[in-house]
């Protein structure tokens, strides 16, 4: 076996053990997004970006009670829809965006998100990040993993990638992690990201993955 080999296995091993903490650790994590249709996934995911789960659960009440589904979205007036959405941040975009993508829901495919990673891709506004949700959480399909900010800061402190490149990040976790774990991973980690390894002060001593991470207790960390 060449060294590069036994360092992918040796990673492997290590995220593995990672895995295997975080559900002990968050045995009940879930997607934090409030949503009740695929499409109001893929819409609360959207907004998103740039802002808070908990900021969002706030906006998508007021916005499903008014605007449901695809075929209301796609026809909403969008100042109206704007303003539902303002406090989420970056929301002429993202109110646009959501207008487009309901759009192209309704006249090519059926009213009906789709559930292939190609297909999601060709939605206004949606990369990778959001169709991995959407598939994970509307769909159960583990189709790549989900890096987020809170995934990609702590996926390299805890040195399982090299990478700043959220398409890289995920590529190399999806070399080391088992698929069937792939969003449960992402999911776990944002809270372990809320909770502990916090952007700009992690908790390296309360926290349970200190003796496999090799930024423990270093004063500066990535991220
Ligand atoms: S030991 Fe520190 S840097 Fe490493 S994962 Fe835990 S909190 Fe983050």
């Amino acid at each position: 076996m060449g060294s590069r080999e036994k360092k992918v296995l040796s990673l492997k091993q290590r995220a593995v053990e990672i895995l295997s903490r975080l559900k002990h650790l968050y045995p009940d994590a879930t997607c934090s997004l409030n949503y009740s249709t695929p499409v109001q996934l893929l819409v609360a995911t959207i907004l998103s970006a740039q802002c808070t789960d908990e900021r969002v659960n706030k906006v998508t009440p007021a916005l499903f009670s008014r605007f449901p589904d695809a075929e209301s979205l796609a026809i909403a007036d969008l100042e109206e829809l704007e303003n539902l959405v303002r406090s989420t941040g970056f929301y002429r975009n993202k109110a646009k965006n959501i207008q487009a993508a309901c759009r192209l829901i309704v006249t090519e495919f059926n009213s009906v998100v789709p559930n292939q990673m190609e297909q999601l891709l060709k939605l206004p506004g949606v990369a990778r990040k959001t169709a991995n949700v959407v598939l994970a959480h509307a769909y159960g399909i583990n189709a790549g993993v989900t890096v987020d900010t809170h995934v990609s800061r702590l996926s390299q402190r805890l040195g399982l990638t090299e990478h700043t490149d959220p398409i890289r990040i995920e590529k190399d976790l999806m070399l080391l992690l088992p698929q069937p774990d792939w969003e449960n991973w992402s999911i776990r980690l944002i809270y372990h990201g809320r909770a502990i390894c916090k952007a700009r002060s992690p908790v390296c001593v309360a926290c349970e993955l200190a003796d496999l991470c090799p930024s423990a207790n270093k004063p500066t960390v990535v991220g």
